[in-house]
């Protein structure tokens, strides 16, 4: 009896899984232009460290058929089946437009791990997701134990969390910086691409604009060199001495900031990097008249280079930095423009 009832479980390969087969649902984000988001890359990863079958979905508004051919790529992270729901409700990606089909999905397949990238889009889905299931919410982890167990950093980092579920469904977001980037290639076979029928209902919210800043610098997640400015920068104009650096180094470098230096409005929030901002893991990170309060250290540890500019040697700031100068910022910066110019 058991016998037949592994066979039965191995044999069924059609959307309806039965519960024993352990496999993995990753919500991979679509962006501007039918882009997959960064994160989802990442994402990928941590699912693949599960070692269980994948299958993915992508919500859109549009495109959803070229988000997938890219993701089609990836065929060595064990994809079976991507799935697309594309319809014009899903504009601006509301939780709750596209939840109840992320629902009727793990229903029906029973999906025993549910992954999403640590970004507004799956912190807006995911959490209500396992509400509904009735499970418990893990958010951010950093790594992956095995199918139960994973890691987690609280007090803003202080302190890492191992984490066991006993729940049968894992609802999970995954801190993107924690985890390498898929690669295309490498694999056999191509995931196969799947409709959903989707026919969201949606009377709780409406997707009404988004502002978007234009930009030829990178993203601060996806930036490999970050110039993050503190309150010592003294106004928004002198932000400009960290611009003039970043610009320097064209689609590689950007600017962040403290939250000391968001507050005082020295420039935009989106900016803000730390436990109540960013995540950040560039190559390198030059803090700039930052102090090195944890709740920044929280958002920039894992940067592999970090270069502290600061006028009092004894900012904290210095204990984590692999290059330090102790100097006045308004002295020090032109000087470095000036020498990075002539390089
Ligand atoms: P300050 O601490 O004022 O440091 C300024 C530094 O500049 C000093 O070290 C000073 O020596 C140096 N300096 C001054 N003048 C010059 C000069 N001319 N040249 C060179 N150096 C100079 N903060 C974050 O950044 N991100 C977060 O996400 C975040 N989340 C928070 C969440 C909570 C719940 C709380 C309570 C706080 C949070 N904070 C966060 C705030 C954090 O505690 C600090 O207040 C903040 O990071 C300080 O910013 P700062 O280093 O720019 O300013």
């Amino acid at each position: 009896m058991l016998h037949s009832r592994h066979i039965l479980c191995r044999l069924t390969t059609s959307a309806v899984r039965p519960h024993c087969f352990a496999s993995t649902l990753v919500l991979a984000e679509q962006i501007d232009g039918g882009k997959i988001a960064p994160v989802t890359l990442n994402t990928l990863t941590a699912a693949s460290q599960l070692k269980q079958d994948v299958d993915c979905v992508i919500f859109g508004a549009e495109k959803t058929n070229e988000t997938a051919a890219q993701l089609q790529k990836y065929n060595n992270f064990n994809i079976k089946k991507i799935f697309i729901a594309e319809n014009a409700a899903y504009k601006g990606l509301l939780s709750e437009a596209v939840t109840p089909v992320l629902l009727d999905l793990q229903k029906k397949n029973n999906y025993t791990h549910i992954l999403g990238g640590s970004s507004t889009f799956s912190k807006g889905i995911l959490p209500r997701l396992a509400a509904l299931l009735d499970v418990q919410s893990i958010s951010d982890i950093t790594k992956v134990i095995d199918k139960d167990q994973y890691l987690r950093l609280i007090y803003a980092g202080n302190a890492i969390l191992k984490l066991k579920s006993n729940d049968q469904v894992k609802v999970i977001t995954v801190r993107g910086t924690a985890f390498e980037a898929a690669k295309e290639g490498g694999g056999s076979g191509q995931a196969q691409v799947e409709k959903l029928d989707a026919s969201p209902t949606n009377d709780l919210s409406e997707f009404v604009s988004r502002e978007v800043q234009q930009s030829e610098r990178p993203e601060l997640p996806a930036a490999r060199i970050i110039f993050a400015g503190g309150r010592a920068l003294k106004s928004k104009e002198n932000f400009k001495l960290l611009y003039d650096l970043a610009d320097l180094f064209p689609g590689q470098a950007t600017v962040g900031a403290s939250r000391a230096a968001v507050d005082a409005g020295y420039c935009a929030n989106d900016l803000q990097i730390g436990q109540t901002g960013k995540i950040v893991a560039p190559d390198l990170y030059v803090a700039i008249g930052i102090s090195g309060a944890i709740q920044h250290i929280a958002g920039m540890k894992d940067s592999k280079v970090i270069v502290a500019i600061n006028k009092d040697g004894d900012a904290p700031i210095f204990a984590m930095a692999d290059y330090g100068l102790t100097g006045d910022l308004f002295k020090i910066l032109p000087e470095l423009t000036e020498k990075l110019k002539q390089k």
